[in-house]
């Protein structure tokens, strides 16, 4: 067998939280799993109790980020150093080192890079809406498409080649999220008979939810969920104290934590019809 190389491309710190079980549970078997995260989220909001401030947030949120990466078994961590462009509306959106200010072809250029150097099989990223309309979320699943396609083109981007030693190199699967809408609905029903307003990217979530049936990919992660929940906590900046999720029963939260869903949104290797339990399937 081949040595297994993931790589995931996302926006923040804590964005990796959707695929922390399958990074996990790849690395655990051996594989080489690489994150790359476009900002550090500097322009989230601070949890009370959390010593940071909007000036040291960035580096708060990366520290944040390398304690997950280091639980979750990520073997190498990148931030392409944009800046959170924040929710969709607010005004970072318009600062000009935000990622959804930064040319596209250029972000695409700094994950071609990381994807030439470690050689992933297998690629994941956001959902082409960004799970709930992040613009942040939007743009680095833009980049990583273009990426997934021209990485293996030594015509893209050939100074990579001529100047820095990388060869072209063609992943074979690409994966983006899925929010899976009977989990939400259930989630947005016991919100309700908590007596809970819905947050913003809930109720987007739940506009956009992918329809169970055509979600292509579930990896059973449920002996991570503990160790899921456990990085999730070094996000401490990012918990807030009257999440959902303290709301809804435990046990509930933990059935959804358990199987990560994916769409296979692209594959150059056959693989076999039904729902794929394992990412690297049909790979040599
Ligand atoms: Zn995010």
């Amino acid at each position: 067998m081949t040595h297994q190389r993931l790589l995931g491309a996302y926006a923040h710190p804590d964005d990796e939280q959707g695929v922390s079980g399958l990074m996990r549970k790849y690395a655990n078997a051996g594989a080489e799993v690489t994150l790359v995260c476009a900002t550090r989220g500097e322009a989230g909001e601070i949890a009370p109790g959390v010593n940071a401030t909007m000036e040291n947030l960035g580096q708060v949120r990366e520290d944040e980020l390398r304690c997950a990466a280091e639980k979750i078994g990520i073997r190498n961590v990148y931030f392409l150093d944009y800046r959170d462009s924040g929710m969709s509306g607010a005004p970072e959106n318009h600062d000009p080192r935000a990622l959804w200010q930064a040319n596209l072809f250029e972000v695409a250029e700094k994950l071609t890079r990381l994807i030439r150097r470690h050689q992933p099989q297998v690629m994941t990223t956001f959902d082409p809406n960004g799970g709930y309309g992040h613009p942040d979320h939007i743009r680095i699943h833009q980049a990583a498409l273009i990426a997934y396609f021209v990485a293996g083109d030594a015509r893209a981007y050939p100074e990579q080649i001529a100047r820095e030693g990388l060869q072209p190199w063609t992943v074979s699967k690409l994966y983006w999220g899925a929010f899976p809408r009977q989990r939400f609905e259930k989630y947005a029903h016991l919100a309700k008979l908590a007596g809970l307003d819905l947050p913003v990217p809930i109720q987007e979530f739940l506009k956009r939810a992918t329809p169970d049936e055509a979600i292509t990919t579930q990896i059973d992660v449920a002996e991570f969920v503990d160790l899921k929940l456990s990085a999730l906590h070094c996000h401490a900046s990012q918990m807030n104290p009257n999440s959902i999720w303290g709301k809804i029963p435990q046990d509930i939260r933990r059935a959804g934590l358990a199987m990560e869903t994916l769409i296979r949104a692209e594959s150059r290797v056959v693989v076999p019809p039904g729902v794929e339990t394992d990412l690297f399937t049909g790979i040599e």
